[in-house]
């Protein structure tokens, strides 16, 4: 246990690290990133940055349609969010309805093993340099690789709220809190306070039960619930309060969290005075929105916009998941945060479309980039789709 705990601490640390880099780069000019990065250390025709559902499915498409692929990823396996999942998925058969989102990785697992691709994990990218080359720390070792097409399939971070302690120990976001006891075997506290009533919230909630945690309270700012229903009803069949118009005021403790204090806010979210509560607990965990990580692709100077319905700043894209500057592609959460089988949806669409402008048009490219498309828009009809759609909407109406 001692171990898990000191390799998840390294990985944050790591994680940490890694980010660090990436934002000192960022401040720097352009001409600073260029300084001796002409030459690469290894080259492929597609690069593909995330191994999580949307990168896994685009390097599957593009080395099957004949493309020599690199796919490289932070973790040490592979399948991003997935990983942690432990909960049958929703959707449709064909895209892993009723299958545990850990089983998923690996069912995904096994379409990265044609000869045309190279799985690198364990592999941070950590700054974009002209003319394609990516900078890539791996343990002690830093190398550079090209490409002429490069996916970004990076992901989401998980946001935040500001609350007076919120930086106290014991304060967590909710995809924290599932890495720490779904990959890593450790229990976070014991008597936890939720905030957020999407499905994220809902499940962590339940899995935090399934863990040996005692959830006080689950409050959400809104006037109603966020997820599915069917999430809901198990955690209040299990006896946990579910407070709708609720936020949380601040944390108490001193070197960590002993309670928080909670209270009621009106249709503008402003906290009601006279209605806070007291809850003794050691976590608060945010299950609070997630925003994509478009650092890398900001850093290579695609057009960056500002879109709510798709979580935040998000890089410009076609309905071919190329970007504003061509032979760039973003695909997943980085495009817009959404679902698992829109990431992979996406993932083979930028796959099937990168693999097309580096050979040329080719049928079975078209076939599937066309099916994809079908796919996806008839999965954004669905009540979860409308803001991912509206979003969409709202890229493909800019005029770039
Ligand atoms: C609790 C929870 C429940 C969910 N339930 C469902 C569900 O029931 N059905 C469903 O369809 N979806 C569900 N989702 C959503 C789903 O997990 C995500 O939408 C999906 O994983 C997004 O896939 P992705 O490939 O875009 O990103 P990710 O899965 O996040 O993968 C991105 C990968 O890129 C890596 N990475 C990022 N930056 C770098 C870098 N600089 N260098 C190297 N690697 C990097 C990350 O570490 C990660 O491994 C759920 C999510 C959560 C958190």
């Amino acid at each position: 246990m001692l171990a898990d705990f000191r390799s998840a601490l390294i990985h944050l640390n790591l994680r940490l690290s890694a980010f660090f880099l990436i934002i000192s780069h960022l401040s720097m000019p352009a001409s600073v990133l260029s300084y001796n990065m002409k030459q690469s250390d290894l080259t492929s025709d597609i690069l593909i940055i995330g191994g999580g559902p949307a990168g896994l499915s685009a390097g599957a498409v593009a080395a099957e349609l004949g493309a020599k692929v690199i796919i490289l990823d932070d973790n040490p396996v592979v399948g991003g969010q997935l990983i942690k999942q432990t909960h049958k998925f929703f959707g449709s058969k064909s895209h892993y309805c009723g299958v545990r989102g850990i089983d998923i990785a690996r069912i995904l697992e096994t379409k990265i093993t044609h000869p045309n691709i190279t799985m690198m994990c364990d592999a941070s990218a950590i700054g974009y340099y002209e003319d394609n080359v990516i900078g890539v720390v791996q343990g002690e070792k830093f190398t550079k690789l090209h490409a002429p097409k490069i996916i970004f399939a990076t992901g989401a971070a998980e946001n935040m709220i500001a609350f007076p302690n919120n930086d106290l120990p014991g304060v967590y976001g909710a995809g924290a809190v599932q890495t720490l006891m779904n990959v890593h075997g450790i229990r976070p506290g014991r008597r936890a306070l939720m905030v957020g009533s999407g499905n994220i919230g809902l499940i962590v909630s339940y899995q935090m039960i399934q863990a040996g945690i005692e959830v006080v309270a689950l409050i959400e700012a809104m006037d109603r619930i966020g997820g599915y229903n069917v999430h809901a009803a198990k955690l209040q069949r299990l006896g946990v309060p579910i407070l709708i118009s609720h936020t949380v005021k601040y944390a108490t403790g001193k070197d960590f969290v002993t309670g928080a204090v909670i209270v009621k806010v009106n249709k503008k979210w402003q906290p009601i005075k006279g209605t806070e509560k007291k809850l003794k607990v050691d976590m608060i965990c945010l299950a609070v929105g997630l925003t994509p990580l478009s650092e890398l692709l900001y850093q290579a100077g695609c057009k960056i916009v500002y879109v709510p319905d798709l979580g935040g700043n998000v890089a410009w894209h076609d309905k071919n998941m190329q970007t504003s500057i061509p032979g760039i592609y973003v695909a997943g959460d980085a495009s817009g945060i959404e679902e698992a089988s829109t990431a992979m949806l996406e993932g083979r669409i930028a796959g099937a479309a990168a693999y097309q402008s580096l050979k040329g048009v080719n049928l079975q490219a078209q076939e599937i980039i066309k099916l994809s498309k079908t796919e996806l828009d008839q999965i954004r009809q669905g009540p979860f789709g409308t803001r991912p759609r509206l979003g969409k909407e709202k890229l493909s109406a800019l005029k770039i």
